[in-house]
């Protein structure tokens, strides 16, 4: 992989919050006394009764009993620091601008009209007999009623589980049931890349299987016909339109549950992650100030979906928490044409831009031209998450959309996360394309071997993280056991991240991939980050996903995915020259076994690809695939299966 140092930039530094020094001095002051730090931070929030007791937690190292709490014994309201607070000095100041599926609709919302609406549907949700703690279900497209549903729940102390608009009934069913949820609001349909998406249909059919649900709250949004039930189903105009602009904050303890999120199940059955309120609010705070370098009135985009947790962090929570405003785009980066995110940024004058690898390799297929003919002069910080960003899409990102001009943040984390734990700060850390760098202050990661003994400088090893950050879940919702066994048994005494990594002589982190990934050929670990860099940076190869294969003498081989370039022929000489390509690049060691042209791969509905089902394809297990819920697109399976090679 590229080693390559890109430095700060000066103008980048001269104004940032974080300088080189700055970034060191609070890395130490965190380690050096986590109470201090976090009490110093915890007042970026806005607290009913702020924290006496900052930090209590047990990573179960000793008993196996997993205990994470942070700011405890305070008390606080998310939507006072999302939204009262800011009334008196930025109540007219744009929260949110919406940029629909259609180029042109689009619509913004003062932190005025926000705070209004929010308290509206929190009445109404009382009205409906909804309490704290009880569990809502949000099945919205990217409209604004999607973060005014968040809000409002997090207003009356109700714990919101978001799910993703294009999942079908069947997943949205089984994560309704999974937590009992009590209300789902939704709407009539969504509008995606230029068709429309039958939600209410799919409520209707999922909530056959759901008793638990008593009210149904449709949002208006294509005015297409739906069915409506009697006594269940509620308009949300009819619900607010009447309801008072103010609603009572409901206290919320630090540690009661803020949201329910499902992971994307890129390795298995997706996992509830739960989060709380106070840790949770003071990480998205902090981490979206610093990351991306937000200052006052800059405007803010982050592509992600809500139902991901980085449309909870980092359109949501972190963005509101920080007076910013924060872009929601309801459409897809192709439509209707591929300049649409340039176009928008233009439009909109964004200045910061934060999306994801499998969007920058999928724009980078038709080339530059889509790009260049934008300005997209207002762009200051770039951000990308959810996948190892191969250091060719980097540079592409780096050049064509940033002109060499912006940083770009890698940043890494997880749901499980809350927020960002290892990334870039642009004034203060010299980026490697394809490097998430060095941890924020507050994050302690280390590589341990397969027997968790810990790995000391440049090395390679299993991704774990030593100490508890405000930001971390707190439990797997209704099944602490699974949480204790899925993230702290492994190694224990340390949360286990799931991914591998490798860090280079000047302690930077490289994602190399989750360690189910990890192919081992000859005696020799790779991961699959790096086969598949080289295979991108290949001028044919548009995308590449990699895997291990069944193989008799090197135990396993490896078997690779390729995805060509628009225009591209898939030939036999070009699969030589593939072969020959990566073992030029890496070793011989790393060269392909087994070559498939892949028209599509197969990837979660948040666009991450999913090397389990690939792994099986590649092992001729087709019969076997395991969960299969959250793909984007069943039919691409199917596709890979009847072409699989050998
Ligand atoms: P599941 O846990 O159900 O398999 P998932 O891990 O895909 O799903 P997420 O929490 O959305 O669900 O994804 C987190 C994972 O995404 C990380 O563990 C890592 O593998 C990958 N990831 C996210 N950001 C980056 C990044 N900047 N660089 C490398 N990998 C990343
Ligand atoms: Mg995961």
């Amino acid at each position: 992989m590229s080693d390559a140092l890109i430095a700060v930039k000066p103008e980048i530094a001269a104004r940032a919050h974080v300088d080189a020094a700055t970034y060191k001095a609070m890395y130490e002051a965190a380690s050096a006394s986590p109470d201090a730090f976090w009490a110093g931070e915890s007042k970026r929030v806005a607290w009913m009764k702020p924290p006496s007791i900052i930090k209590n937690v047990d990573f179960g190292g000793t008993s196996g009993k997993v205990s994470i709490k942070w700011f405890e014994d305070g008390v606080l309201n998310v939507t006072e620091s999302c939204l009262d607070r800011h009334l008196a000095t930025r109540g007219d100041q744009v929260a949110i601008i919406w940029e629909g599926d259609d180029p042109n609709a689009d619509a913004k919302v003062t932190y005025k009209d926000l705070h209004a609406r929010v308290c509206q549907l929190a009445n109404a949700m009382r009205g409906l007999g909804v309490k704290k703690g009880d569990r809502v279900c949000i099945y919205l497209p990217m409209i604004v009623e999607a973060a005014v549903a968040m809000l409002a729940c997090a207003r009356i102390g109700a714990v919101h589980s978001i799910v993703f608009g294009g999942f079908s009934p069947d997943s949205l069913s089984s994560r309704i049931q999974d937590s009992d949820c009590v209300l789902l609001i939704t709407a009539d349909e969504g509008r995606r890349g230029g068709r429309k998406v039958p939600l209410k249909v799919n409520a209707d059919e999922a909530l056959k299987t759901c008793p638990s649900i008593r009210h149904v709250i449709v949002a208006k949004n294509t005015g297409g016909t739906v069915a409506m039930q009697e006594g269940r189903d509620h308009w949300w105009h009819d619900a607010c339109d009447s309801q008072p602009k103010t609603a009572t904050p409901e206290p919320m303890g630090a540690e009661d549950p803020l949201f329910i999120l499902y992971t994307s199940g890129s390795t298995g059955k997706p996992k509830g992650v739960l989060h709380t309120t106070g840790g949770y609010l003071v990480w998205a705070s902090f981490t979206h100030q610093n990351v991306f370098d937000y200052r006052d009135g800059e405007i803010y985009w982050c592509t992600a979906d809500v139902g991901w947790v980085t449309g909870h962090t980092y359109i949501v929570y972190g963005p509101l928490a920080n007076g910013a405003t924060t872009l929601m785009f309801e459409g897809v980066p192709n439509y209707p044409t591929v300049s649409r995110f340039w176009e928008v940024i233009d439009k909109h004058q964004v200045n910061i831009f934060y999306t994801a690898p499998t969007a920058i390799r999928a724009l980078m297929r038709d080339g530059e031209a889509p790009v260049k003919k934008t300005s997209r002069k207002s762009l200051r910080i770039l951000g990308s998450v959810g996948e190892p960003i191969n250091p060719e899409a980097w540079l592409w990102y780096y050049r064509n959309v940033g002109d060499e001009r912006c940083p770009i943040v890698d940043t890494w984390w997880q749901t499980e996360t809350g927020g960002i734990l290892i990334s870039p700060l642009p004034g203060a850390i010299a980026q490697k394309p394809g490097s998430a760098t060095l941890p924020l202050p507050g994050v302690k990661p280390a590589l341990v071997d397969n027997d968790g003994n810990v790995l000391e400088g440049a090395t390679e090893g299993n991704l774990v993280l030593t100490d508890s950050w405000p930001g971390q879940m707190r439990t797997v919702y209704g099944d602490h056991e699974r949480f204790q066994q899925t993230y702290f048994s492994t190694f224990k005494g340390t949360y286990f991240t799931g991914d591998g990594a490798r860090r280079d002589a000047d302690g930077y982190y490289w994602i190399t991939g989750r360690v189910d990934d990890v192919i081992n050929v000859a005696g020799h670990r790779m991961g699959t980050a790096e086969i598949e860099s080289a295979l991108v940076a290949h001028p044919k190869v548009a995308e590449a996903a990699v895997v291990g294969m069944p193989h008799e003498i090197k135990g396993q081989g490896i078997y690779a995915y390729v995805t060509l370039k628009a225009g591209e022929e898939p030939t036999e000489a070009l699969r030589k020259e593939l072969v020959a390509w990566v073992r030029k690049e890496i070793g011989p060691i790393a060269s392909p076994d087994a070559i498939q042209w892949a028209p599509g791969l197969p990837k979660t509905r948040s666009g991450k690809i999913m090397r389990r089902i690939l792994r099986k394809i590649a092992a001729n297990e087709t019969d076997a695939l395991g969960d299969t819920s959250t793909l984007a697109d069943p039919a691409v399976v199917q596709e890979l299966v009847d072409n699989r090679v050998g």
